[in-house]
C-alpha cells in the first residue's frame, strides 16, 4: 500500500528548517528616551535588517554620526548604516506625510535609501484626523496622559475598533474611499462634540492620500521577509520605541502609550513567531527620566532634577518638553527584565553621572500601608505615594567619556554597574559613555 506523506503540503524544505540567523530585540526598560537610538545604531553595523515593531512618529530616536545629529521618528535607527534594510512592521501606526518628510530629509542629507526601506502591508495608517482627535481629546480630558499629540492613541483605537485603514488598502481605491469617508464622518461628529473645527481636514487628507501610491511602492510583508532572512543566516534587530513603563499592558496604565512596547510586541508587531527571537537587550539609562504625565517614584528633589536635566540634556526629541529626572529605579528595571525576558542590558549615559559625589539606587518601594515591596505594583495610583527605599553608592567623580574598556572605568563606576546588574537580574552587555558611536564599551 503506498503511504500518503504526512506533510505533503510542504513544497519547500526551507520553510520548515530552523533559522540560522540571529534575531535580537532592543527594548527600552524605563519610560522611553533611554538612548535606544544610539544602541540600535551601534549594533546595526553587524546586522542586515532593522525593523521597528510598534509606535509611530511619537518616537524620537537621536543618533549622532560624527558631527551630525539625526532624529528618527519612524524610520529605524539602522538607516544610518549603508545598505541595511529598514522595515516598519505591521505593529506601527504610520503617518504617511511625516514618514515621507523624514525619508526625503534623509535622502537630502546624502543617505541612499534606494531599495532599503520597506513598510508592512498590514501597518495601520495614521491619518490627519487622528492628530486632530488626539489634540482635541487630550485638551478636553480631565486626566491628562501627556500625549505627544501625534495621533498615536486614536490610530490604535481605530485599529482595535477594526475600522482602521491599512497600507494594503491604498491599492484598492473603492475600499479606501469607503473607509476614509466613514472615518471622516465619525471624526467630524466627534470633533464637533469637542468644539473643534475641521476646516483643514480635507486638504490634509488629500495631501496624505496623494502619497498613497508612493507608500504602496515600498510595501512588503515583513513577517515572511524577516523569516526568510533569518533562514538565510542573516541578522536582524527589532527596534522598540518608548519603554517598558509605557507599555499598554505592563506599564503605568493609563499613563502609557497605546501599543505593546515590550519584547513580545516585537513578534506580533513584525509578523514573526516568538521562537524566532534569540535575544532581548534592554536599554536602561544609568538614572531615570520620564516625560509626560504620571508617577515617577524615584524623582529627584527640584534642584537635583534641574542639575541632572542640564547634565544629560533631558529634553524630549519629539516635543522638546523637559523630562523629569530621578535616581536609577531597580524595582522598574527588574520588572522590565521579567516582562521582556531580558538576556542582557545596555546601560547608557553613564558619563552624565561623572561629577556626582554620591549616587542612590531605589531597591524597593515602601507602600502607603507601610509594607515594603521589591516588585513593580500594578496599581499605578499607588506609585505616586510610594516611598523608594534607597541604597547609597559612592560616585566616581572622574570623566568616563574616553573609556573604551571595562577595566579602564573608575572602580566606583564599575561597582555602580555591578550593583545595577545584580539588582536588575540581567547582565550588562554594553555601556554607553557619550553620544558618539565610538563611545561604547562592550562587556564580554
Ligand atoms: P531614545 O528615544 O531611547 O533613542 O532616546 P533619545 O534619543 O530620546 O534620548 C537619548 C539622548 O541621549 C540622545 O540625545 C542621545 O544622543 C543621547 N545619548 C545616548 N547615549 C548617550 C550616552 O551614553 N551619553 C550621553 N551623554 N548621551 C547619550
Amino acid at each position: 500500500m503506498p503511504q500518503t506523506p504526512r506533510c505533503s503540503g510542504f513544497q519547500n524544505a526551507l520553510e520548515i528548517m530552523p533559522a540560522q540567523g540571529k534575531c535580537t530585540v532592543i527594548v527600552g526598560c524605563q519610560w522611553g528616551d533611554e538612548g535606544k537610538g544610539k544602541i540600535v545604531d551601534v549594533l546595526s553595523e553587524g546586522v542586515d535588517i532593522v525593523a521597528r515593531y510598534q509606535g509611530g512618529a511619537n518616537a524620537g530616536h537621536t543618533v549622532h554620526v560624527g558631527e551630525s545629529e539625526f532624529i528618527l521618528h519612524q524610520i529605524p535607527s539602522g538607516v544610518l548604516h549603508d545598505g541595511k534594510r529598514c522595515l516598519l512592521g505591521n505593529g506601527v501606526v504610520l503617518d504617511i506625510r511625516q514618514f515621507f518628510d523624514e525619508y526625503d530629509a534623509l535622502v537630502k542629507r546624502g543617505i541612499d535609501l534606494t531599495g532599503r526601506v520597506g513598510v508592512s502591508q498590514r501597518a495601520q495608517l495614521l491619518l490627519p484626523y487622528h492628530r486632530m482627535l488626539d489634540k482635541a481629546a487630550e485638551g478636553a480630558a480631565t486626566t491628562k496622559i501627556g500625549t505627544t499629540g501625534r495621533g498615536i492613541g486614536p490610530a490604535y483605537e481605530d485599529k482595535a475598533g477594526r475600522r482602521g485603514v491599512r497600507v494594503i488598502d491604498l491599492g484598492n481605491p473603492e475600499r479606501l474611499a469607503k473607509l476614509v469617508d466613514s472615518a471622516k464622518e465619525r471624526v467630524c461628529r466627534r470633533l464637533d462634540q469637542l468644539g473643534v473645527g475641521t476646516g483643514e481636514l480635507d486638504a490634509a487628507m488629500e495631501e496624505a492620500m496623494n502619497l498613497g501610491e508612493r507608500l504602496l511602492s515600498l510595501s512588503t510583508d515583513t513577517g515572511p521577509e524577516i523569516s526568510a532572512a533569518l533562514r538565510a543566516g542573516k541578522r536582524v534587530l527589532l527596534e522598540g520605541a518608548q519603554g517598558t513603563a509605557l507599555d499598554l499592558d505592563h506599564g503605568t496604565y493609563p499613563f502609557v502609550t497605546s501599543s505593546n512596547t515590550t519584547a513580545a510586541g516585537a513578534a506580533t508587531g513584525t509578523g514573526i513567531g516568538p521562537t524566532a527571537i534569540d535575544s532581548v537587550v534592554g536599554v536602561v539609562k544609568a538614572y531615570t527620566t520620564r516625560v509626560g504625565e504620571g508617577p515617577l517614584p524615584s524623582a529627584f528633589e527640584p534642584e537635583m532634577d534641574e542639575h541632572v536635566r542640564m547634565l544629560g540634556g533631558e529634553f524630549g526629541a519629539t516635543t522638546g518638553r523637559p523630562r523629569r529626572c530621578g535616581w536609577f529605579d531597580s524595582v522598574l528595571s527588574r520588572h522590565a527584565a521579567q516582562v521582556n525576558g531580558l538576556t542582557g542590558i545596555a546601560v547608557t549615559k553613564l558619563d552624565v553621572l561623572d561629577t556626582l559625589p554620591e549616587l542612590q539606587v531605589a531597591t524597593a518601594y515602601r507602600m502607603p500601608d507601610g509594607s515594603v515591596t521589591d516588585t513593580f505594583p500594578a496599581d499605578t495610583w499607588s506609585l505616586s505615594s510610594v516611598e523608594p527605599v534607597y541604597e547609597t553608592l559612592p560616585g566616581w567623580e572622574a570623566p568616563t567619556g574616553h573609556v573604551r574598556r571595562l577595566e579602564d572605568l573608575p572602580t566606583n563606576a564599575r561597582a555602580y554597574l555591578d550593583r545595577l546588574e545584580e539588582l536588575t537580574l540581567a547582565k550588562v552587555e554594553w555601556i554607553s559613555v557619550g553620544t558618539k558611536r565610538n563611545q561604547i564599551i562592550p562587556v564580554d
